[in-house]
């Protein structure tokens, strides 16, 4: 058991030369390399007098001097570690201070290591012949040591992790998993200083599961090295791989030659040197390659997924702001419909002489505010149903029975005044009996007039047929003999972008171009359909209504 234990620590004091060494080579002016080079150092010599104090046999003397010895490695530990951690995410220069005090720590640490305030003989305890016992300072080492810095290294990582970009965050996760397995595994052993059994009677298992633990520690480190770049060891294990293999050519060439002279085989072998030597240039180069291919590739695809989450990102806070604004405007006008009914109210009762008669000279003007009264509740009412259209709310609440001739009669009326005025024909063509249908009257009679009403508008000569037919759908046709709408405004002219047609603004200057975005929303809510038919500019149009029956 014991054997098999001090092998286990052999082992991972030959992984961590081995990485050690290799991380250290690749990059010997890099901090964190030359920080985790130290670090391999500290742990190594752990690792290796351990495993000599682990074989000492029956030598208190040579026990307590590799049990002394394997702790001056340990002191190093957590400060190369600390160090390593803040060069790696680039903190080094921001925590000189802390990073001083630490050295100063351990430097007292590494003083007192050897003498009996630190480790203060050695006992035995489970199948161990020796093992550390803890000094009075030895605790000052756990604290300050292995949980303050250690601790704050796996902190800082864990606090910086959400601003690290996608390779870094690859790369940091397998530093902690290395960092939580070393130190997680490790930690038993402060416990067999204090003579106290963590595991109880699962002692023995238990120290061969932290050792288990313990062992690969470095694996997840140099995975991600390897895997993520964290230092690019790839390219240093090929490097090291080709030259061992051409060094052994060679020295096998320079072997035949001096034993034999330049006969066939020793040329074969130079020859085989020469063309190992050159597939083995190519095969480094070839790495390279592959490593810079690779990380162009993650580098694009990161950048698409960011730019990606931008855009996404962008879409919301764009979405957010027209809900926000369209809310703002439906609260703003019902404000203003407010006080513009009671305006209306009020005019109303002036009109039918509920406050006496009107005096001649007011009649005029009272006209002229009541019709512009009317007129700014239309507009608030329009914005207003725009508004809950884009907010995508029910304005429309349809009910059965609705009858249309008598609505279409109500508008013809109200338009009156304005045909007349223009001399032109208003007429309306129907069966006899027309089937009723499920509606929402008053915000039917809306699109129905803002149709008739802009047919009336764009039309300076001839008029306006409005014919009504049914079948299984009602069909309400708007003809006018007006100015016509052109081909290439036709497919806007229901859109959101209240579009408007040029010869429209010179007849009618002051219109929108909502009524008809308005008119196509509530059709749509009837279930119905709207389109429109022009021969082009100056042409007259015709609009269809259709909407289904019962
Ligand atoms: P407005 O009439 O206030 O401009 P509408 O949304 O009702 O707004 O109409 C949008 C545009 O569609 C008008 O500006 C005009 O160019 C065109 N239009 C609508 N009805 C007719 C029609 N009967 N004849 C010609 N053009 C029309």
């Amino acid at each position: 058991m014991l054997y098999a234990y001090a092998i286990g620590i052999l082992i991972a004091g030959i992984l961590n030369t081995f990485f050690g060494i290799a991380v250290f080579l690749k990059n010997r002016k890099a901090v964190s390399n030359i920080v985790y080079g130290l670090l391999s150092l500290a742990i190594v010599i752990w690792c290796y007098s351990w495993f000599a104090m682990l074989l000492v046999d029956n030598n208190d003397g040579f026990a307590l001097f590799f049990a002394r010895l394997l702790n001056f490695g340990a002191v190093f530990i957590p400060v190369f570690y600390f160090h390593w951690i803040l060069s790696l995410i680039n903190l080094d220069k921001n925590r000189k201070k802390n990073l001083l005090f630490a050295y100063i720590l351990t430097f007292i640490f590494a003083i007192l290591s050897w003498t009996p305030y630190y480790i203060k003989g050695v006992h035995s305890i489970l199948f161990f012949p020796y093992w550390p016992s803890a000094g009075f300072f030895y605790i000052l080492y756990l604290v300050f040591g292995y949980i303050i810095f250690s601790g704050y290294g796996v902190y800082l990582l864990l606090k910086h992790f959400p601003k690290f970009d996608y390779f870094k965050k690859n790369q940091i996760k397998y530093v902690i998993l290395g960092s939580l397995m070393g130190f997680g595994g490790g930690a038993v052993n402060f416990f067999l200083m204090y003579k106290i059994n963590p595991f109880g009677s699962f002692g023995n298992v238990g120290i061969f599961v932290s050792l288990g633990l313990f062992i690969p520690f470095t694996i997840p480190l140099t995975y991600a090295t390897i895997k993520y770049r964290l230092m690019d060891i790839k390219i240093v294990f090929t490097e090291i791989m080709a030259v061992l293999v051409a060094i052994t050519l060679f020295i096998d060439f320079i072997f035949s030659l001096l034993s034999s002279g330049f006969i066939l085989s020793t040329i074969f072998k130079l020859v085989i040197f020469f063309i190992f030597a050159y597939l083995g240039i190519l095969l480094i180069r070839g790495v390279l390659k592959e490593i810079k291919q690779r990380e162009q590739m993650e580098k694009m695809a990161w950048d698409i997924r960011r730019a990606y989450e931008i855009e996404k990102k962008a879409k919301e806070e764009l979405q957010r702001l027209d809900d926000a604004k369209t809310q703002f405007t439906m609260a703003t006008q019902h404000h203003l419909r407010t006080p513009l009914t009671s305006m209306r109210g009020y005019i109303d009762l002036i009109m039918t002489g509920t406050y006496g008669k009107i005096p001649p000279k007011l009649k005029d003007p009272l006209e002229k505010f009541e019709i512009s009264t009317k007129r700014l509740i239309k507009i608030v009412n329009e914005f207003l149903d725009i508004s809950q259209f884009q907010l995508g709310k029910q304005v429309v609440s349809l009910k059965p029975g609705v009858k249309i001739e008598p609505i279409i009669k109500e508008i013809i009326e109200e338009l009156k005044f304005e045909v007349d005025s223009k001399k032109l024909y208003l007429m309306l063509e129907k069966p006899d009996n027309i089937y009723e249908i499920k509606a929402d009257e008053e915000k039917l009679k809306v699109a129905l007039f803002n149709l008739i009403d802009n047919a009336v508008k764009y039309t300076p000569k001839g008029g306006v047929r409005i014919t009504i037919s049914d079948g299984d759908k009602i069909e309400i046709r708007i003809k006018d003999t007006g100015i016509g709408i052109a081909k290439q405004d036709i497919p806007q002219l229901f859109g959101r972008t209240f579009e408007r047609g040029k010869e429209a603004k010179r007849v009618f200057t002051t219109g929108r171009g909502i009524g008809l975005y308005i008119t196509g929303e509530i059709i749509k809510a009837h279930n119905g359909r709207i389109w429109v038919e022009s021969d082009g500019l100056g042409m007259g149009s015709t609009f269809h209504v259709e909407l289904p029956v019962g």
